[in-house]
This record gives structure tokens, sequence and C-alpha cells, in this order.
């Protein structure tokens, strides 16, 4: 089995495991109670922060731990939103190929009246911080812009957007989650004020993550109760899901020089062995992407038969349509991207990870090539682009 989803999460590593395996049983503890107990998780709640804080270049004390990605995002957008409304200003600039976690937030406060500016994505799969000068207004109180895209791995000019944010005053929130732990980050080059991540996405623990906040940036909490998190998000702390995911971030950060020597590779054999396909195009740049996406999308064919095509011969992969919602919607990403929706509904994502080799992508070269061809042997919409009846659009 090759598993090419690591953008839907990832396998954690032995050390993850070994730190959460032996705290479950060891220091289990509440971090707020004074007896040794207690003192002693709290030691090691203490010690993830610090570690997280290092990986990203921020102060521990600027580190919230969350149950993950989603909350991260939810937590830093509806807190500026509240901030911003109470100074009368209610309008946020963000992408239209943001996480939904993002978007759906984003939603919520429209239909409490804020207005949202979803700035266009080019082809390349960018946005430019031009784009976000020009919709800066008086009233903007957040820019929430993804670092890189989950779907087809673009990264986005984050520091340059952090400047022109910081030179307008207006607070600047990132969601980091497929960047962290895959390139380099760091919230002080990067002019961040508020940035989200999640333990699952490198190799740590699901169900646990953090927002970063910048001191001086004011956060409310989502979940009323404890103190703990200094008041920003009560309920006790996932101690072991917390120090594990710190061991793994620490494991990936220190490791991010040979994780890219590994993949860009490697990658890049994938992209130009699926590129010999015709009537096919890779989605997003090239070049500023990270190390583990691929994404095709090809002409005549269905996105969901590919990927149970590919699960017979072994490989894990996803594609863009979002099927969850019983209707078969092409993926939001590819259609900000400018792909029309028949070009979307056939597209791939493979995302690899560190134990792939090079045998494992001449395979998923192989077989990719094999599937598109069987699947447009019966393919009516095929017929008809061979036939003439229709224009190839790739
Ligand atoms: C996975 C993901 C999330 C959600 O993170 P969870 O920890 O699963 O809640 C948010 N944003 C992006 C870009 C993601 O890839």
């Amino acid at each position: 089995m090759i598993y090419a989803d690591n953008a839907a999460t990832t396998r954690m590593s032995d050390a993850a495991v070994k730190t959460l395996t032996s705290l479950l049983s060891d220091t289990y503890g509440n971090p707020s109670s004074l007896y040794e107990f207690g003192q002693k998780a709290k030691e090691v709640l203490e010690q993830a922060r610090r570690d997280v804080a290092d990986a990203i270049g921020a102060q521990p004390n600027e580190i919230i731990f969350t149950s993950g990605g989603s909350e991260a995002d939810n937590q830093a957008i509806l807190s500026a939103a509240k901030m911003g409304e109470g100074r009368g200003k209610k309008h946020i600039i963000s992408t239209a190929f943001e996480h939904h976690a993002v978007l759906h937030t984003l939603n919520k406060l429209k239909k409490e009246g804020f207005e949202i500016t979803l700035l266009d994505v080019h082809e390349n799969g960018l946005v430019t911080a031009r784009q976000v000068e020009e919709a800066i207004r008086e009233d903007t109180c957040l820019v929430t812009i993804m670092y890189a895209n989950n779907e087809i791995g673009t990264i986005q000019p984050i520091r340059e957007i952090g400047e022109v944010c910081r030179k307008h005053n207006v607070t600047f929130h990132t969601d980091a989650v497929q960047a962290v732990g895959h390139i380099r980050v760091n919230v002080v080059d990067d002019n961040i004020d508020m940035l989200s991540a999640s333990g699952h996405k490198f190799h740590g623990p699901k169900g646990v993550g953090f927002l970063y906040v910048k001191k001086g940036i004011r956060i409310f909490n989502l979940i009323e109760g404890g103190a703990q998190e200094k008041g920003r998000r009560a309920g006790t702390e996932n101690v072991p899901g917390i120090a594990s995911m710190a061991t793994a971030l620490k494991e990936s950060v220190g490791n991010l020089d040979g994780y890219k020597a590994k993949l860009l590779p490697i990658r890049d054999r994938i992209i130009k062995g699926i590129s010999e396909i015709p009537h096919s195009a890779l989605n997003g740049d090239a070049v500023s992407r990270v190390p583990s996406n691929i994404n095709f999308c090809f002409e005549g064919i269905e996105g969901e038969s590919l990927l149970l095509l590919l699960d017979d011969k072994g490989i894990a992969a996803s594609s863009g349509s979002a099927c969850t919602s019983g209707s078969l919607d092409p993926s939001h990403v590819l259609l900000a991207i400018g792909r029309v929706h028949d070009v979307a509904h056939g597209s791939l994502r493979l995302s690899i990870g560190e134990d792939i080799t090079e045998e494992d992508a001449d395979y998923i070269v192989k077989s990719v090539k094999e599937v598109v061809e069987y699947l447009r042997g019966f393919s009516p919409v095929w017929r008809d682009l061979v036939n003439g009846k229709k224009d190839f659009i790739l």
C-alpha cells in the first residue's frame, strides 16, 4: 500500500506515539492541581508550549492549545470580528479557496452583518499582497489568508501580505495547517498576528492543535469554563496529546531540509510522469508549492472512479470533489483557480510523505496512466471530445 493522502492526515511518528502512550499512563495529573501529580503534568504542558513556540519563532505565552486546526481558525476569526465590531469595523478580507473552517466561519459572520471580500485567486493558485492592499478599507478588521492550500499545495506570499497588513494596521491571521512542519514558518519574519496549526497534519495526534496569538492582540475564548490557557480556552488540557504534538513538530521542523531534499525530486518526478497523459493539467503553481503536493485535472473522467481504481491498485489518494455534502459539487478550490465544472470533476490529489520511494513514484505514475486511459475508454464525455462534438479545454 502507498499512502498518498498526507494532506488529509498523517501517520503519527514513532516518537510522537511514544510520548503519547507513556504520558497516558504516567502523567495523568491535572495540570491545574497543586500537588506533585498535577505539577508534573504542568511541567510537561509548559515544555510542550516552549517547543511549539520555538518551532515557529514565537514566545511560549503566545501559544494557545486547541482541539485542532478548525477550532484555532474559528477562535482567531471570531475574536478578530468581535474586536472589530467593537470599533465599528465590520469588513473582513479572505480568499475564495480557504479551508471550510475559515469559509464557513466567515459565512456565519456575513449573516451577522459583516462584509466579506473574498479575493480572486490567480489561475496559478496564488493571491498577491497587492490584491490585499487594494481590498483594505477604513473598516477592515481582519485579513485571513491561508499559508499553503490544502488541495493544490500553493504557498502564498505570506510575508508580503503580513507587511501590507502591518502598514495599514489590520490584524492578519493565517491558516497554516498545511505549512507548519512542512516548510519554514516564522511568525516574526512573516509579520503574522495569528496562526492556526494542527497536530495530525505533521505526524502528531488528531484532535489537538494550536493558535498563535501575537502579544498585544486581544483574543476571546470560544469555550466558557475554567481558567485554563490563561482564560483563553477552557477545559482540562489534553496533556498527552499536546506533548505528543510538540514532539512531532520538533522532529518535523528539525528535519525540514531533509524533508525537502527527499520529497522535491520525487514530487517533480511524479508531476513530470503524469503530465505525459494527454489533456491533463497540473493544478497550482509548480514552484511555489509544498514539497508533498501533486494535484492534476484530467479531461473526460470522474475523480471518484479514479480514486476507487487507484485504491484497487493499493494507492490511497484523494479527489477534489466534496461528495460529503451528498451533492457531487466540484472542489471550490479548483473552481476558484478557474477550472470549469467538467474539468474540476476529474481531479486527483496525491500528497506524499517521507516514506515514499522512487519505485513508489514510478508505480504511482504507471497506475494513474493506466486508470485514466481505462476510464476514458468508456466515458461518453471523452467520446464526444475525441469525436469533436465537444472542445477540449486542457
Ligand atoms: C486539516 C485542515 C484544517 C482542519 O484542521 P483539523 O485539525 O482537522 O480541525 C484546517 N485548515 C486546513 C488548511 C487544513 O488542511
